[in-house]
Formats: structure tokens, sequence, C-alpha cells
């Protein structure tokens, strides 16, 4: 097979297409060539030569070696300069380039084929020694920091030391002169170095550059950047030999790079830095400031725009710009160089954007005509759609303030958003602090239910335990407050009110700003950009709306979260979970008398105190969800989650209800289960105490018929949890359909209704066909239905889930995407067995899965019919349905 590509003069062997071989760079330097844009002549060899390269035992193929010397002649042709000739050398510039973009990987090498000799021939040929002195040691620092292994330090001290010697700012003001003793004192460092002998043999120096871009394959960095990026190892790096063309040439050349649209905006306009006599990296490496390419680009008026300085150019960088983009259909990050006014392109990508211009970029080109609605929403990674609906943080007061020091750690990024506060480490704190005006970041070990009102006080929520499906990360997502979960190297003290990363140490009241789409946590604050959920992105949800099937509800458990849902597109409410409702402060002490009572009597004057907070409840979710679903869950957890805990809510209990802290206590202590997520929870409590679910069944059809009363289209479906058998969902919906029944009379209203079931343990998917004669519909609870599956623990398996992805026993953690193979067959099971007895039976998955993109691919292929997510999630599964429909 052919190992070495050519591209020069119009034509290139390869194409775009040919990135896996090529490596993106020299495909798209190929590309570039056909389209008759001004690109230098070079060659690319092939990724296969690079594994050929590592199977040989770092050897070069028999051959290899030949093929390359027959490109360097065709680029010498067109080029019309000999390489190693030592009056008018060509020089090339080494580029490694693998198919995706890989930090980690060598550095470019530029000037390659100057020698002693060779430089003075540059000099003369062009009537420009600065600029020939000033590329050789250029050549030489890069060629033995990167092939030779020299820090790049050794060579920084010999240019500062320069620098000071003759009094020059920066690199700008030395002269030839002082290049030329650089060059000196940089070959006697490298032998001291290397004991070695500056390399002057201009193919040599290529052979040994090729080696080193094959070899900076396998080097730490970039191995471990693969890994971390799960990028196949046997992938192979390409190497481009291009022939050089020169910034540094003086005041009539520079170097840059641009982005054919604003890469942080979205905004259709070219946007881009160059410096003026300069060679390369000099750009980003911030040896001095860049200028703007566009003049209305300025920030003051010292700056020299590109489009003033060089007219011609900027003109023809346009049209280019033009060019590209038609012909991508895409934006496109882009490096030139100008030599003596003419402009060469080294080379194109597709550029890296924020959530923000992806969306607007998308959307835009469709208008523009150049991609379709389809192809738009493609090329929105649903994840990113997760920044657009939170404050993002602000890249430039980041950087200030990393580079400040002020980056205390890193965490799990578990629920997007950046947001700044004072820390506190109780939830009632939080509460108080917030009462009192103040923004408040709730720092814990991990949370639990009890800080429920902590949690909604607080701007955000860190832990330094769990998982990205630990409590605080599920119920913060839920909230759509910023979390970071499971930062390990914190250690909270709770008695000290502070918390600590090695020597750090952050005080309550100290303010800290976390950011929840990277995980990391600052001192102080950092600016933030708002939300913005600009016209574009509505659009392009709006065709997403258009082409999905599958439809959107949304978790909602309070009218506010109803209201966020239904504001973000939200279809109806697919699960709403009624033990939320009992957390509230005021309710709690209700709810422990009802759990605690002894006699039927004592719980049915609990219940009766509950009925009108819960029928309230209702009817503030049924009004804000006027004309949708409303799927209302009867109550779920084990009792034992309500009972008081401290001494002091035993005291509190104890007095409420009359009784002595130790009646409380024995009652509690009877209550107790050896393994509650197995025992009296779901639909047992409503077998065992059955005027709960009466109380709770009452009160929904109280609410729906109060608001049909006042002209609300109520829709409720009152869904019984962990149903396991078909006898008994039959008592749970006779005693459902009775009550109902006694409402209608007492109200003189009706309202029709839906009795549904959870599936969610495995048995019920089983037994689906029996369920479904009662059943007018299943919502696949998948969070339960995995655990139960798996048998694994969801509050547990955060310990050891890792090792098994790790070792790839599993491919990923089965509470964030559904296992299609166990769980997912559970489903079809379910459905297909729903059909058989109820035709067209209506079925939705309200677990965590329900905004997960890839589940929910696979809920669009079994033939789901809606997801249900949590509020903030809704427009992903919007984008996500979409997505799984195209
Ligand atoms: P990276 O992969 O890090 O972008 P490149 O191979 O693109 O590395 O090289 C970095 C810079 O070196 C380019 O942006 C360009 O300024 C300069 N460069 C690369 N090739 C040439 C060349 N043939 N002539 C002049 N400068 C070049
Ligand atoms: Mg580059
Ligand atoms: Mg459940």
């Amino acid at each position: 097979a052919k190992r070495v590509y050519f591209f020069g003069n119009g034509r290139a062997d390869g194409t775009a297409q040919m990135k896996d071989l090529l490596g993106g760079k020299g495909a798209n330097l190929a590309e570039m060539t056909n389209l008759g844009l001004p690109v230098p002549p070079g060659i690319t060899i092939t990724t296969e030569v690079c594994k050929e390269y590592f199977q040989l035992g770092q050897q070069f193929p028999e051959g290899l070696w030949e093929e390359i010397l027959e490109g360097m002649k065709k680029i010498e042709e067109v080029v019309g300069k000999k390489f190693g000739d030592r009056k008018i050398p060509l020089l090339v510039a080494v580029r490694s380039g693998a198919p995706v973009s890989m930090p980690g990987m060598m550095d470019t090498i530029l000037n390659l084929g100057l020698n002693d000799e060779s430089v003075e021939g540059l000099a003369e040929s062009t009537g420009n020694e600065r600029f020939a002195w000033d590329s050789y040691r250029r050549f030489i620092q890069m060629f033995g920091n990167v092939v030779m292994g020299i820090p790049h330090e050794k060579f920084e001290e010999i240019l500062e030391a320069k620098k000071e010697e003759v009094g020059a700012k920066a690199d700008i003001d030395l002269t030839a002169e002082d290049f030329k003793d650089i060059v000196k004192k940089y070959k006697e460092m490298v032998k001291r170095e290397t004991g070695q002998e500056f390399p002057q043999d201009p193919y040599k120096q290529l052979e040994m550059a090729v080696r080193a871009v094959f070899d900076s394959w396998n080097n730490p960095r970039a191995i471990r950047y693969r890994e971390i990026n799960k990028i196949p190892e046997d992938y192979g790096t390409a190497v481009n030999v291009v022939a050089m063309v020169f910034g540094n040439m003086g005041d009539t050349s520079g170097t840059g790079v641009a982005f054919t649209r604003n890469p942080s905006t979205g905004e259709n306009e070219f946007y881009g830095e160059y410096l003026k006599n300069a060679q390369g990296e000099d750009v980003v490496a911030g040896i001095r400031t860049p200028q703007p390419l566009r003049k209305s680009q300025k920030t003051d008026e010292s700056q020299v725009s590109l489009e003033e300085e060089f007219p011609e150019v900027y003109k023809e960088l346009e049209r280019i710009r033009d060019i590209l983009e038609k012909h991508y259909r895409d934006m496109q990050d882009i490096e030139f160089t100008i030599e003596n006014g003419k402009l060469y392109m080294l080379q194109t990508r597709t550029g890296k954007r924020t959530a923000r211009a992806a969306v607007k970029i998308a959307v835009d080109l469709v208008k523009e005509g150049l991609i379709t609605k389809e192809e738009a929403i493609m090329r929105i990674d649903p994840s990113l759609i997760n920044q657009l609906l939170h404050p993002m943080i602000d890249e430039e007061d980041k950087k200030r303030a990393i580079a400040e020091g002020r980056l205390i750690t890193k965490g799990l990024p578990a629920a997007p958003g950046a947001v700044s506060g004072k820390v506190v480490f109780s939830a009632d704190e939080a509460v108080e602090m917030k009462e009192k005006g103040e923004k408040v970041i709730l720092v814990r070990h991990e949370t639990s239910p009890e800080d429920i009102h902590g949690m909604h006080a607080a701007e955000g929520i860190l832990t330094a335990r769990g998982g990205m499906t630990s409590h605080a990360a599920v119920v913060a997502r839920g909230m759509g407050k910023t979390c970071i979960v499971g930062a390990e190297t914190i250690t909270v003290d709770y008695d000290r009110q502070e918390f600590r990363v090695g020597d750090i140490v952050v005080k309550k009241g100290d303010i800290i700003t976390i950011d929840g789409s990277t995980g990391e946590i600052f001192h102080g604050e950092i600016k933030t950009i708002p939300a913005n959920i600009s016209g574009e992105f509505e659009e392009l949800m709006k065709w997403a709306d258009e082409i999905r099937d599958l439809k959107v509800r949304v978790n909602a458990d309070t009218p506010e979260d109803a209201l966020q849902g239904r504001k973000f597109g939200a279809e109806g409410i697919g699960l709403c979970r009624t033990e939320h409702m009992f957390f509230n402060e005021d309710r709690i002490p209700v709810v422990r008398e009802m759990i605690l009572a002894k006699t039927k009597e004592e719980r049915e004057k609990a219940l009766k105190k509950l009925l009108p907070m819960q029928r309230s409840d209702f009817k503030a979710i049924f009004e804000v969800m006027d004309g949708l679903p409303v799927n209302i869950r009867l109550l779920d957890p084990p009792l034992h989650e309500f009972l008081p805990k401290t001494e002091e809510e035993f005291e509190k209990t104890a007095k409420e209800m009359g009784l002595s802290v130790e009646e409380i206590k024995k009652r509690a202590e009877e209550l107790h289960e050896v393994n509650p997520m197995l025992g009296l929870r779901g639909s047992r409590l409503g077998i065992a105490y059955p005027e709960i679910y009466e109380m709770q069944v009452r009160a929904i059809i109280e609410a729906a018929c109060e608001c049909k009363k006042e002209g609300i289209d109520v829709k409720p479906e009152i869904m019984l949890p962990l149903i396991a058998d078909d006898r008994e969902l039959a008592e749970l919906k006779k005693m459902i359909d009775r009550v109902a029944a006694e409402v209608f009379v007492e109200t003189g209203v009706e309202v029709p209704y839906q009795v549904g079931t959870m599936i969610e343990i495995p048995r019920a998917a089983l037994i689906a066909d029996q369920l479904a004669r009662d059943a007018e519909y299943f919502s696949f609870g998948t969070n339960d239905l995995t655990q139960m599956t798996f048998g694994l623990s969801r509050d547990d398996a955060g310990k050891f889930i890792g090792k098994y992805v790790e070792k790839g026993i599993l491919k990923g953690d089965p509470f964030m995407h559904i296992d299609e193979n166990g769980v997912g067959q559970l489903i079809k099971i379910a459905i297909e067995k729903g059909n058989k007895t109820r035709p067209g039976i209506k079925t939705g998955v309200c677990g965590e899965h329900g905004g997960d993109p890839r589940s929910i691919n696979f809920f669009q292929q079994i033939g789901i019919q809606y997801v249900s997510p949590s509020p903030f999630r809704v427009p992903i599964a919007r984008l996500a349905a979409a997505q799984a429909k195209i």
C-alpha cells in the first residue's frame, strides 16, 4: 500500500475523508490543496506506517525511506528549491497529526534542514540575515527539545541571558549578531547535555524528526490522554512534512489563527488573532500580545488589526473563509502564515465552540441552506444543552482565578451551572442564611432526605463522598441545582465547621465558587454568564419537537418543578412523588404521628390532618398542569425514613403525641426492618395500612373535582408503586375506584382518571399481561428495576461499580445508562405482554434513565411512548428523542 501521500500545486493524493489514514491535519491539508487554496506543498506519511513502525520494534519498514525521498523531490519541484542545498535551501516543517486531535503528541518542528552552512545561504539568498539566524536558533531550540529531549528551560536561560546582556525587551529586539551568538551557545549546550553534536545532515535531521513523531505516540502524556478520552491505542499518528513558509521575514510577514465564526457566541463573524514578523507558536505562546484580525474586533485604539495592516491579505482570507465554510458546512478553525505579503493556509479543522455557539451556528447553517434541520439536531450533543440552562463560568475570570492559585480541588461534575456563595455545613443553617438574603453553598460528607430543605435553600451543593447517582447528585439534578459530589480530597470537619484539602482550610462563611459542569471548586467569587435561552435555542427545540415521536413528560413533586418542566416543554407529569410532600417541615410531625400510631383510630386522626394538606398540594399541581396528564404515585418509601432520628426529634414527637420518649422509641423500634428496601414499602403499605392510600386517593380525587369546578382541565393518573402480583393490584384498584366513586357522589362532579402501575420488580415485568387487566398504563421505574434485576443497591454500588467498568465487565454504570441486555429485555417483555391484554397500553419511563440520551435512544427503539426526566433534563430529552428518531 501507498505509504506517502503528496499534496501541492493544486493536486493532492488524499482527501478530507481519509482522516483515519492521513490524520486530521494531513487529510485537511490535502482537501484544501484540492480546493485550490494556497497550501505549501508537502507529504503525509500514513498512520499505517506508524503501526508498522511499532510492530517492527521501532524500525522504518523497508522502502519507506525511498518513498519519503521521492515525496521530498516532488516538494522540491513545486517550491523550486533543494532540500539540503547550501545556497538556497528548502526547509520543512515536521508536524504530527493523529485521526483525532491529541494534545500530548509531539510538538511541531519548524525550519528543519538548516545547518551551519545553509543558514548562511538562507541569509544571502533572502538578503535577510536576521531572519536566517532567527530561524536557525528556533530550529535548534525545537529540535533540541522535541527530538533530543533537552528541557525548554535550558534554551530559555540562554535566550534570556542574551536579552539581558544587550538590553532587549523582547525577542523582536534581538539582532542577527545576537542570534548568531545564541546559536553558538545553544549548540554548546546541546553537546554538553547529550554528548552529541547538533545534527548537521538535513536528511539525518528529517529521519530523527519522523521517528520522534512516531515515538511520541507512545509517550506517557499521549497514552494518558488516550486513556482518559477513550481513544483507541491502535490509531497511530501520521507525520506531515510540509515546505516552510516564513512569517518571520520582517514587517510584511506574519502568522495567525482564526475561527470562521465567533467560537464563544456563535455570531457569524470572522474572529482571530495574528502577529507581525513571527513564526509558528508565537501567537498562542504569549511571547507578544497578538493583534485582532478585524477592525471591529479591536478593544483599544493602540491595536492594529490585520484588516488594516494587510488589507489585501485580509480580503483573500475572507474569500477563503467563505470557501471553507461552504465546503465543510461547519465552522472552521484555521492557521495561516503571511510571507512577504503572500498568504498561505497551514491548517483547517472543525472549530471547538461553547454550547451556546454550537446551537447558534447549527441553526444559522440551516437558515443559510448549508445543512438540514436533521443535521443541525444531530450536531448538538444533548449534554451540552444542559449548560445552556444554567449560568456558566466566565472563562477569562476563571483563568485569572487559576493563575492566582484559587483552584481548591476537583470533584465529580454532578449537576451543571456555576454558583458562588458562603460555605455552610448544615441544611438548617443554609435555610437560615438564605432567609437573611445570603447566598450559600451547602457542604456535606454526603446528603440524605433530611437535607432537602437545605439543598433547596442553597445555591449549590458540594459533597466529599458519593457518585454520580448518589442522593445529592440525583436530588440536585432534579432541582436544577448546581452540584459537585465525590470530591474525595476534601475532609469535611463538622466540629470545627471547616473543610480541608491538604493544608488549605475553608471555614464556614468563606466564599467559594463551584462549577458543576467541570467539578472545579474555587476560593472566592468567579464571574458567571447567565443562562441564555436565546431565539436559536428555542428554534432548534421546535425542530426537535416536530421530528420526535417519543413524548416527554417531567418528574415533578411541587408546583414549582411542574412549572419549570412545563416551561421547558414537558407534556405532562410522568411521576409525582407524594412522599416528598411528607418531608416538608410542617408536615413531618403529622406524618410521624401517623406512622407511630398504634391503632387505626390514632392513625385516622393523623390522616385527617394530612388530607387537606395533600389535597392542596395536588390542586396546586393540577392548576399548573392544566390540560396535561399528571401521574401521581401513592406513598412509596419505607416508613422508617420518616421516623425521628435525633434525641431532639424524639422529644418533640413525644410531646406532640402526648407520649413518653421511651414509648415513642419503642414504637420506632418495632418498625425497624432488616432490609427496608425490600420490606414494607410501596403498595405493600396500601395493603398493610389501607387508610394511608385511601387518604391519598381521596385527596387526589377531591382536588381534581375542585379543579374541574373551577374550569381547569384535569387528567389525573393514580399509580401504584412496587407491585409484584396481579391480585395485589386488583385489590388496590378496587379501593381506588370505591373512594373515587364516593368522592364523585359527595362533590357531584365526575372526573375521568386512570389507574396504572409501576413496573419495577422483575416479577411485575414477567406477569405484565396479568397486570394489564387492571392497569391502564405501565410506568417503568428503571432505577428500582435496575436495582432489583441486578441485585445491586444503588446507594452502595458507587463504591465498587467503577472497578467493573474499569475492567470492562460492565460497559457503564447501569444506573446512568439503561442495561439494554437485561433490564431492557424485561421492559420489552412487559410491553409485549401488556399489549396482548390491553392493545396500545400506555408506557412510560420515569427513572433517571428518562433523561439519558443513550437510554432514550433505546426506549425509542422498543416502543416506549414517553420518558419523564427531572425538569432541567426535559430539553435534553426532547433533543435526544429527536436524535433517536433520526
Ligand atoms: P498543532 O497541531 O499544535 O496545531 P501545527 O503542526 O499546526 O501544530 O504547527 C503549529 C504552528 O506551526 C502552525 O500554526 C504554524 O504557525 C506553524 N507551521 C506549521 N507548519 C508550517 C509551515 N509549513 N510553514 C510555516 N509555519 C508552519
Ligand atoms: Mg496547528
Ligand atoms: Mg421505585
